[in-house]
C-alpha cells in the first residue's frame, strides 16, 4: 500500500474513538499506522537498497505479536489500565498496516514457522519505474476506495 495507510488510520481510529471517546489516542493511531514503514529509512540510508523493506523485522507480524503480548502483559502486571486504550489503538493500526500491505506487498505472516511471503494479488513488472506498476494496476483502486471512504467520514462530520 502506498498512500492509503493514513486514510486507513483515520477510518479505524475514528471507529475506535466512538467507543474510546478520547481524542488523545488519535495521534497514537497515526504513529501506529505508518510506523512499520519507518524501515524505509533503513532501506535507503543503511541497507543501501539491498533488501526490500517489507522483509525487515518491522514488517513481520510475528515480532509485533510478541511486542503486543509483552506490552499488554506488562501493563496488566503493573496495573496501569489507562494504557490499555493506548495499546488497542496503536497495535490495531500496526496490524491494519500489515494487512493492507498484504494486498500487493509480500508479508511473512507465518514467520518464523515459514518464510513464505503472502499477498492477495500479484502485480507484474510492466514499467521501469517500479511505483508505476502499482499505481497503474487495478488493485490501486483499493487505495482510492479507502481514501474516498476517509473523505466521506470527514464530510459527514462537518455536516
Ligand atoms: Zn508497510
Amino acid at each position: 500500500m502506498f498512500i492509503a495507510h493514513l486514510p486507513a488510520w483515520y477510518i479505524l481510529t475514528k471507529k475506535l474513538q466512538k467507543h474510546i471517546k478520547n481524542t488523545k489516542y488519535f495521534f497514537i493511531g497515526l504513529v501506529g499506522s505508518i510506523f512499520p514503514d519507518s524501515d524505509i529509512l533503513y532501506f535507503y540510508l543503511i541497507d543501501n537498497k539491498q533488501n526490500l523493506h517489507h522483509s525487515y523485522w518491522i514488517h513481520r507480524p510475528f515480532y509485533w505479536l510478541i511486542i503486543t503480548v509483552i506490552f499488554f502483559f506488562t501493563i496488566w502486571l503493573l496495573k496501569r489500565e489507562k494504557y490499555y486504550l493506548f495499546g488497542i489503538v496503536f497495535f490495531s493500526n500496526i496490524f491494519l498496516h500489515l494487512f493492507l500491505d498484504t494486498i500487493v506487498w509480500k508479508v511473512e505472516w507465518l514467520f518464523p514457522i515459514s518464510n513464505k511471503a503472502y499477498y492477495f494479488f500479484d502485480v507484474p513488472d510492466v514499467y521501469d519505474y517500479r511505483v508505476y506498476n502499482f499505481v497503474f494496476h487495478w488493485t490501486f483502486l483499493f487505495e482510492v476506495l479507502i481514501i474516498l471512504w476517509a473523505i466521506s467520514i470527514i464530510f459527514r462530520e462537518k455536516t
